[in-house]
């Protein structure tokens, strides 16, 4: 039910879209009862099979666990990454687990909003650890950053990942970065990078809520260090239920999502108003031939929303 609930929700119908709306609405009371943890990662570096073990170490300490993955599949190679539940072979098949790909074909607004709604439609189905999912690659991480608990980036040691070469923005949204593959030859290179990254993180300011981010290492393959891991994310659970900024972070989160809807329902009206459609053509015109300055113009075209 909870599947067909969320391709409810990636329905273009309109008329699908009004079930899934009610549907939403009436499991909104529902959904605060669990944590969010957003995964990123570049590609390779063991999202997979890290989200497999970890995840399957929460279904056995009694936890239900729903995996959703929020990329465009589009965008990564017609979707073979993300769009395949045989990646978490043995969770997928655990009866408290629910793993979601995410839609193929589908921008990055569309998956936004799906993706909040259907982590609102999995914690009311009881689902009490919401995993989140995307492939570092920009975009998708700051969006998964705005609507989790708990952001953990996953890093390999020695794929330009440096302290140099990391962007500052990933860091500063991170509550823990986990170096991956720490097992076999790589071992020591990983614990060596990991121990470089900890001592620079504690030159980083703490965070508004006062946490300030952690590194740690594992092997997903072997099953170590996974343990840890759940420990340092339920640690950051009760230091943000207990200081209150767990209850506000999510206030924040619908807040921006809010104004979001607002910004993204606006611009469709504007380009899709009749009058504006054939002035911005004639605008553009005017721009190349330098008789009007983009500036100008955007009034003019807002003057046409508003008045015709
Ligand atoms: P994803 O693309 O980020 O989802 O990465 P995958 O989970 O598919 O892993 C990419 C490759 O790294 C696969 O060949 C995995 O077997 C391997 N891998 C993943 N985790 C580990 C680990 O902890 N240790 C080692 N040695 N290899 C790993």
């Amino acid at each position: 039910m909870l599947g067909q609930a969320i391709t409810l929700i990636e329905s273009d119908l309109a008329s699908d879209q009004n079930l899934a709306q009610e549907i939403v609405e009436k499991c909104l009371p529902y959904s605060a009862n669990s944590f969010r943890i957003g995964i990123s990662g570049a590609p390779g570096c063991g999202k997979s099979t890290f989200i497999e073990n970890f995840g399957l170490l929460l279904v056995e300490k009694g936890h239900k666990l729903a995996v959703l993955a929020v990329d465009p599949s589009s965008t990564i190679s017609n979707g073979s990454i993300l769009g395949d539940k045989t990646r978490m072979a043995e969770l997928s098949m655990h009866p408290n687990a629910f793993i979601r790909p995410s839609p193929s074909g589908t921008m990055y607004g569309g998956i936004n909003r799906m993706t909040r709604e259907a982590i609102i439609l999995c914690e009311a189905a009881g689902f009490d650890r919401i995993i989140i999912e995307t492939v570092g690659v920009g975009q998708s991480e700051v969006i998964v950053g705005t609507m989790v608990d708990f952001f953990m980036v996953l890093m390999l040691a020695g794929a330009g990942d440096d302290i140099q070469g990391i962007k500052r923005g990933i860091i500063e949204m991170a509550d823990a970065l986990i170096f991956t593959k720490t097992d076999g030859d790589n071992a020591l290179k990983v614990k060596a990078t990991a121990q470089e990254f900890k001592r620079a993180l504690e030159l980083f300011p703490q965070k508004e809520n006062g946490w300030k981010p952690e590194v740690l290492t594992c092997s997903a393959l072997l099953q170590e260090g996974l343990d840890e891991i759940i420990i340092l994310s339920n640690s950051f659970l009760d230091f943000t239920k207990s200081n209150k900024s767990f209850k506000q972070n999510r206030l924040n989160q619908q807040l921006e999502w809010l104004y979001q809807m607002v910004e993204q329902a606006l611009k469709q009206l504007f380009y899709q108003h009749p009058t504006v459609k054939t002035c911005i053509a004639e605008a553009v015109d005017k721009i190349k031939s330098h008789e009007i300055t983009p500036y100008k113009a955007s009034q003019q075209l807002l003057d046409v929303f508003l008045h015709h």
